[in-house]
Formats: structure tokens, sequence, C-alpha cells
């Protein structure tokens, strides 16, 4: 029997969708179709996904909510598992609990892999615990989160990654479950080591400190959201940052104003802000977002961000890194 047919047959023929549009997965609408397409919605069903498409040999991929990804055209001939496994409790306290509740130093926040990044945030802030609010109306799950170490603002350490205490992963190559400590994913701005090993998360403990004030700690995340809604474009199809912002050193070199890593700013100051390819256009709210304004398809995308990495390098000798991941038979 086809493999394909193989693991369709296990898993259930009516879970397993054939041709399935990714456009309909992705925060750009972009996309082909999948060969094959699951959704797991527990996490037995995640794990059997993972390891009967290893086992068969069958090439796979993990979606979360697709906020960070380019689907080619073509999509994908392999299997596409998108991750809806969503669950999120408090395991641990740390600390002597005094009568009045205030001795409580620190608790552990267990979440699988396919919560969304917004309830881990609203979540933890309900239980009074800080260090994860910034997450509040970033899109995405905590998988697909860790795999970039997703953040707000840099220069104050908002980084989902920091707070991390273990992830249990799946390894893509021997089909092993392994629980990795936080200093196992080297993480950095926009990297952490899950981009190398492409091991899939699936689920994860974070140690947070418990806050003085609660109420603070939601004024805090809803003026975030606040900043985020007026310097981002809001409703129209998108992946977020499409490339990664500039180093500290290469600011310095070019002087930019404030030293700015911004890419944003890179992008504007070339002239690009509002240049359209296709049906996909440079945001003129924030020139380092990509629109889908008019059906834009994956090469319209990719073409606005070859002229893009084109005119820095010509201006600024810049060498610009995407941000996003581009999926699907490129
Ligand atoms: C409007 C908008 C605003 C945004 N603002 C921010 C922001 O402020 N800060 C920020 O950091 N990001 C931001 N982003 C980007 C996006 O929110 C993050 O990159 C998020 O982490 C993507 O999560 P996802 O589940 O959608 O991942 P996906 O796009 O589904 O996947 C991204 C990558 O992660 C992999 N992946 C997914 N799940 C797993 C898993 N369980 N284990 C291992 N790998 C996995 C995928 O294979 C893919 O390679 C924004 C995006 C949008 C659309």
């Amino acid at each position: 029997m086809d493999k394909y047919q193989e693991f369709k047959n296990t898993i259930g023929p009516l879970r397993v969708f054939e041709n399935e549009p990714l456009s309909r997965h992705t925060y750009f609408k972009i996309g082909g179709p999948a060969k094959l397409f699951f959704e797991a919605k527990t996490a037995d069903d995640f794990k059997q996904a993972l390891a009967l498409a290893t086992k068969l040999g069958i090439p796979y991929i993990v979606l979360g909510m697709g906020a960070n990804v380019l689907v080619s055209d073509n999509g994908f001939s392999g299997l596409v598992i998108k991750n809806k496994v969503d669950e999120v409790k408090l395991v641990g306290i740390k600390g002597t609990l005094g009568r009045d509740g205030k001795s409580i130093k620190s608790a552990v926040v267990w979440a699988t892999s396919g919560t969304l990044m917004n309830r881990l945030a609203r979540f933890t802030i309900d239980e009074g615990l800080e260090g994860l609010e910034f997450l509040l109306s970033v899109p995405g799950t905590i998988g697909g989160g860790l795999k970039i170490n997703a953040h707000f603002e840099v220069e104050r350490e908002q980084f989902i990654g920091n707070k991390l205490q273990t992830a249990t992963v799946f390894d893509t190559k021997s089909g092993e479950i392994i629980i990795r400590k936080q200093d196992y994913f080297n993480f950095g701005y926009d990297y952490s080591k899950l981009q190398e090993t492409q091991e899939i998360v699936l689920d994860a403990t974070f140690r947070l400190d418990v806050a003085k004030n609660k109420e603070a700690l939601w004024q805090a995340a809803m003026d975030n959201v606040k900043r985020r809604n007026e310097e981002q474009p809001i409703g129209i199809a998108c992946s977020g940052c499409v490339f990664r912002n500039i180093q500290p050193k290469e600011a310095i070199r070019l002087q930019t104003p404030h030293l700015t890593t911004s890419t944003g700013y890179i992008i504007d100051s070339l002239g690009l802000k509002g240049e359209k390819i296709g049906g996909a256009e440079i945001s003129r709210h924030h020139a380092n977002f990509i629109l889908n304004t008019q059906n834009a398809t994956a090469s319209d995308v990719l073409e606005l961000i070859k002229l893009i990495k084109i005119k820095a390098q010509q201006k600024y000798g810049l060498d610009l890194k995407e941000e996003i991941f581009l999926v699907g038979d490129f």
C-alpha cells in the first residue's frame, strides 16, 4: 500500500484531507495545496501523526497558526500537520505559602505547543504571574513562538525563550521524545536551536515570578497591545515583519537615527513604502510588513523580498535576513 494511503487509513480516512489549500491556514492567505493535511487536536493525535509520518518516511511540516510563514504557490507534496493541541495549566509553585498567600515567589506554567501565545499571556496575567504579558495579541502558537523566540521589546529582554524552563520535543530523525532544558535552545534575537535541529515542540513549561500588582500587569499588557495596533497595519493579510532587524554594529556603521536597528526604517529610507508587485504591497504603515492586498501569490511576495534585498545591499551594503520561514515546494 502507498505510504500516504497507509497514513490515512491508520489515522482515520475522514480526518486526513487531500489537497487542502494552505492559503486557508496562513495569516498571509497564501499557499497552494498540501498533498495530505491533518489537524491534531489532542496530544495523542499529534504524537501519533508525528511518529507514523516519521516511520513511513513521509515528508512533513508542522504548522501552528501560520503567522510566520510564506507557503509556496505549489503547496507541499507531503503531509502538513496543523497543531491545534491547546491546553494550559499551573503545575508548580516555589516558595512557601503564607496566610495571606503573598510569600509565593514564583510558579511554573505548563502548556501544549498548540496553545496560542495570546492565551498563555491571558492565563499568566490572570494568575498574577509576570514575564509573558508582552505576548498578549502576538499571533501564533507556543511552538511557532519558541522556534523564532517570539518577542516584543527587545531592549527590555521581552523574549518567550527567557521564561522557558523545559520543553518536550519530538526528534524528527530518531522519533524519540526528549525533555530539553532552556539552555539547550541557545535562544537569541529571532533565533533558537530548533531552526537547526527541526525538532518539534510538544509542550513547554515556563517559570514566572509572582507579580506585585495584577492590575498593573494587565495595564502593561494593554499598553503593548495599543502600541502594536498603532505601529502595525491592522486587518490586512500579512505575516508580521518579513525581515529580522539589522545588527547594532550595522546601525553604528550606518549612523541610523538614534542608532535604530529597525529594518522598517531601512526599507522606508530606500523609498520602497507602497511598492507593489502583483497583489503584494510593502505597507505604507510599517515598511517591514508586506501585505496581501489583492490575491497575492507567494511569487509576488518573493519578488518584493528580492527587490528590498537588492536595494538594501546596493545602498547600504546590508545583507537582510528573512524572519519569515519559507514552507513547501519552492
Ligand atoms: C500581524 C502580525 C504581528 C506579529 N507581531 C509579532 C510580534 O510582535 N512579535 C513576534 O515575535 N512575532 C510577531 N509576529 C510573528 C508571529 O506571531 C510569530 O513568529 C509566531 O511565533 C508564529 O507562530 P505560529 O504558530 O503562527 O508559527 P507558524 O507560522 O505556523 O510556523 C512558523 C515556523 O515554526 C514551525 N513550527 C510551528 N509549530 C512548531 C512546533 N510545535 N515545534 C517546532 N516548530 C514549529 C513551523 O514549521 C515554521 O517553520 C507577528 C505576525 C503577524 C501576522
